[in-house]
Formats: C-alpha cells, structure tokens, sequence
C-alpha cells in the first residue's frame, strides 16, 4: 500500500506529486483522532499557522483577558 495523496488545504486540490505536498499541521477531531493536513509547496503561505497553535494561543489571549 502506497502513502496515498494528500488534498492541498489551501486550494483542494489534490497533490499528486509527494515531493510537492508540505505537512502544514494536524487538525484535532471531536470525534476522532483529527487529521493531517497538507498543502501544496507553493500554498503553504495560504493556509495560514497551524490550527492548533492558533487554537491554544487564543485560549492563552482568552485566559489573559479574564484574569486582568
Ligand atoms: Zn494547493
């Protein structure tokens, strides 16, 4: 069995070229064990930081806010 293919995040794409496909981050699920996502060399600056670092420091800026 292959790796597979991954789908570019940022366009939906899928990424047919291995060497092209950037591992941006992992997305948690409610659910389940979440998801890698992946994106195209050149649309790594469109998908933006990865969401769970942006997802904790927004419950830091949060918990910040609160306590002052
Ligand atoms: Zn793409």
């Amino acid at each position: 069995m292959s790796a597979g293919l991954h789908g570019c995040h940022a366009c939906g794409e899928l990424i047919t070229d291995p060497d092209d496909a950037v591992y941006v981050g992992h997305e948690p699920g409610n659910s389940g064990p979440g998801w890698d996502i992946w994106a195209h060399r050149a649309h790594v600056d469109q998908v933006g930081p990865d969401p769970a670092a942006e997802r904790i420091l927004l419950r830091v800026l949060l918990a910040r806010a609160r306590a002052s």
